[in-house]
């Protein structure tokens, strides 16, 4: 069951509450805080509490700058790594305007209008998510390097990594959070890590991604290391996805699955990958929205690079796992985990929505490794690229009415704005690998 106030309130006492963060993300998904003491519990929940928007980016201008919090009791959950005494817990927001309207430049708000376009069409999306990360050392002065000291592989079992003991903890606080844990392993990639939680309605899944990535942080922190989420920090070894599983149900039943239909993919799972196969360009600006996004997205290190799709093969941009019955579903293998979750999930929703509307039939599945195609080829079968760089996704952005809509115009905006700073810093940069390669050789 759902908590409600009232339970927040007496949760609160009972758990010897002190301090209570109220959370929301801004555009690029960074998490915000604001902190209060347990005596402003009532007025928080009341959404009375103000704060000034033009402080967090991609908001609001000064003149406009007078928000409200109103925080989903829904949410409410205890820190255990803060004392007992004097608690720390925390409620996820949603965020108003003065006006008692709900401000469209929140990305929770961004996804449940999407959330509610889908509900009108009678099905709710699921959503499991797999976020990988590194664990790197911090140097003498507590700064972040990319130094790992482990040497496992791949659901190695081994005690040499340092980082098994961060993970275990991350695990048990995760559990201590309400999470369900389904899988915790070592990565390909030294000092890489995977931590999969059980799937949930797309809104719940988000708020998780969100807090999920803030506790990996401050566990490692404790554990004296760092964890990044950044997507490939590290020329030569696998980056970092988020692969997101999604499905849909339908009064209950998972509206992918149907005994009757070949490979027993109903229309609605079909449909569903032929409106991501469509939008995927650029679907990619908002699920891989940072430069360095785009040097995870290269062959050779099960990263996706064409837009394709399979349940043989893990090579193409949508797999389908074996599973089916209720746990049918589909994998896009696309995301990192320095996305918006928030965001992410609205576009790939809205995506799916599309296909279903528009009955947009995929190209059929594609179970050969693409990577040993030849271009002509991947021509001959009409499969494409995903974008190679940030400006590219980004133009596809621009030019897809139905992803900008998803978006709404003010956090589209604002995005667009953002990143194409991003883009020009990045561009006009002189970078370390370009006086490696130029500057003695001419
Ligand atoms: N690290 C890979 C990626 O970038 C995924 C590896 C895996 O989970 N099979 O997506
Ligand atoms: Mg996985
Ligand atoms: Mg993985
Ligand atoms: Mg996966």
């Amino acid at each position: 069951a759902q908590l409600t106030n009232d339970d927040v309130r007496n949760l609160a006492k009972e758990m010897g509450v002190k301090f209570i963060r109220l959370q929301f993300t801004d555009i690029f998904g960074v998490l915000k805080n604001v902190s209060i003491t347990v005596e402003q519990l009532d007025k928080a929940l009341n959404g009375e509490l103000m704060f000034d928007g033009s402080s967090i980016e991609g908001f609001v201008r000064i003149e406009e700058s007078d928000m409200y919090l109103r925080p989903d009791p829904a949410t409410f959950v205890v820190f255990p790594w803060r004392p007992r005494d004097g608690g720390v817990a925390r409620l996820i927001c949603d965020i108003y305007n003065a006006d008692g309207t709900p401000f469209t430049g929140d990305p929770r708000y961004v996804l449940k209008r999407v959330v509610a376009e889908a509900g009108e069409m009678g099905y709710v999306m699921n959503v499991g998510p797999e976020a990988e990360f590194f664990l790197f050392h911090v140097d003498n002065d507590g700064r972040p390097t990319t130094v790992t000291h482990d040497r496992a592989g791949y659901f190695d079992l081994t005690p040499v990594d340092l980082g098994e003991d961060a993970r275990r903890d991350m695990v048990l606080t995760l559990e201590q959070m309400g999470f369900e844990i389904e899988a915790s392993h070592h990565e390909v990639a030294p000092g890489q890590h995977e931590i999969d939680f059980k799937y949930a309605d797309a809104l719940d899944t988000a708020d998780k991604v969100a807090t999920f990535k803030f506790v990996v942080r401050t566990i490692a922190q404790r554990h004296g290391l760092h964890a990044t989420f950044m997507p490939k920090p590290i020329f030569g070894i696998a980056g970092s996805g988020m692969h997101l599983n999604q499905s849909l149900t339908r009064n209950g039943m998972n509206a992918f699955y149907d005994p009757e239909a070949p490979q027993q993919l109903g229309e609605t799972a079909l449909y569903y990958i032929g409106g991501l196969l469509k939008h995927a360009r650029a679907i990619t600006a908002v699920t891989n929205p940072t430069v360095n996004s785009y040097k995870r997205l290269v062959s050779g290190y099960e990263a996706p690079v064409y837009m394709a799709w399979s349940s043989r093969n893990r090579s193409p941009l949508i797999r389908v796992p074996a599973k089916r019955g209720q746990s049918t579903r589909i994998e896009l293998r696309s995301p990192d985990p320095s996305c918006n979750p928030y965001l992410a999930l609205a576009v790939c929703l809205k995506a799916g929505l599309d296909g279903i509307k528009n009955r947009i039939q995929p190209p059929g599945p594609c179970d050969r490794n693409i990577y040993e195609m030849t271009e002509e080829e991947r021509a001959q079968l009409d499969i494409g690229c995903l974008p190679v760089n940030l400006h590219e996704a980004v133009r596809e952005l621009v030019k897809d009415g139905v992803i900008k809509e998803a978006l709404g115009p003010h956090v589209y905006n604002r995005f667009l704005e953002a990143k194409d700073i991003e883009w020009d810093r990045y561009r006009t940069q002189v970078h370390p690998w370009e006086l490696e390669e130029y500057l003695t050789k001419y």
